[in-house]
């Protein structure tokens, strides 16, 4: 199976199509991770805050796969906004590796007015070679313009709430209008949008499943995507829609799904600090 790759700035390449382990349980992780890696994942999105790092290391060491041929993502607790330097060293003790490939601000949290100062230690530490690529998540338009007025370099990767009843389509425009790539998280609402009508119908078509046609549509449209599973059968099903593809009519039915229903908390308020 070949999986799309697309190239960040600086030109790193990544595959458009990466597995998550938000809430893979910490005992599991090492299991599902190197499962996930025997399918043929190459792209493994994590975060601090997970608490299965070490898990995702520990996968990585064993998997017998060269670590240059894994991209690994992970992200800045919010509540570390203020030891970003030392948050990543502990990041990249947990995961075992000498570089991370992207390191993402895992939210704004704008009422702590830390970003624009972390952002500026995420520049040192990407001048030291410890990561190959920086880049934030849950970044809002006001959010990017503040960063982009106030800093220098411009963040990779925007990670944020995307899947086709959330699809935030003026953030996105704006994102990539920046030459920042889309990362889409929760690609398939957590499940919620694989019973969709223009979907179903859609799997029925095609001969795919639900999943896969919402996989696909990100594809299509240019969205990094990182679905989570903790099922072998599920994770290798999503690896697949790395085969699917839409026309352009019917990316477009399953586009006009939007219905502005956000799943995740809205990152212009959400403070987690504890995080
Ligand atoms: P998601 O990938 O949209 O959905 C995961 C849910 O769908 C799980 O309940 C999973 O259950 C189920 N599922 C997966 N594949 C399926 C399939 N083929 N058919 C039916 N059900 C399926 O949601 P997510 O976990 O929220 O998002 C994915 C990743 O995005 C996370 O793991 C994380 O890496 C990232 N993320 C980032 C942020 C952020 O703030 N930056 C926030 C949320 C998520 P099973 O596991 O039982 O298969």
């Amino acid at each position: 199976m070949i999986v799309p790759h697309l190239t960040l700035d600086k030109g790193i390449i990544i595959p458009q199509l990466g597995f998550g382990v938000f809430q893979v349980p910490q005992d599991q992780t090492q299991r599902v991770v190197e499962d996930a890696l025997e399918a043929g994942y190459r792209h493994i999105d994590t975060a601090a805050t997970y608490g299965n790092e070490a898990g995702v290391g520990a996968a990585i060491a064993a998997c017998g796969i060269p670590r240059e041929e894994i991209f690994i993502t992970t992200k800045l607790r919010n509540g570390e906004q203020g030891n970003a330097a030392e948050a990543f060293e502990a990041s990249r003790r947990a995961l075992g590796v000498d570089v991370i490939d992207l390191y993402l601000i895992h939210w704004p949290v704008p009422s702590q007015g830390l970003f624009v100062g972390v952002w500026r230690i995420l520049e040192k530490i990407y001048a030291s070679d410890g990561v190959r690529a920086i880049g934030v998540s849950n970044f809002l338009q006001e959010h990017l313009d503040t960063l982009l007025a106030e800093t220098a370099i411009v963040p990779a990767v925007n990670q944020f709430e995307l899947h086709p009843t959330f699809q935030q389509a003026a953030l996105s425009a704006k994102t990539r209008a920046h030459g920042i790539a889309v990362e889409a998280y929760s690609p398939l609402g957590r499940g919620s949008d694989l019973s969709a009508e223009a979907v179903t119908t859609l799997a029925q078509k095609h001969g795919v499943t639900p999943a896969q046609i919402l996989l696909g549509w990100h594809l299509g449209v240019g969205n990094i995507v990182i679905p989570k599973s903790v099922n072998s059968r599920r994770l290798r099903e999503n690896l697949a829609a790395s085969e699917v593809t839409l026309s352009q009519d019917e990316l477009d039915a399953i586009t006009a799904l939007e219905s502005g229903v956000r799943i995740a908390p809205d990152p212009a308020e959400a403070a987690f600090t504890q995080m």
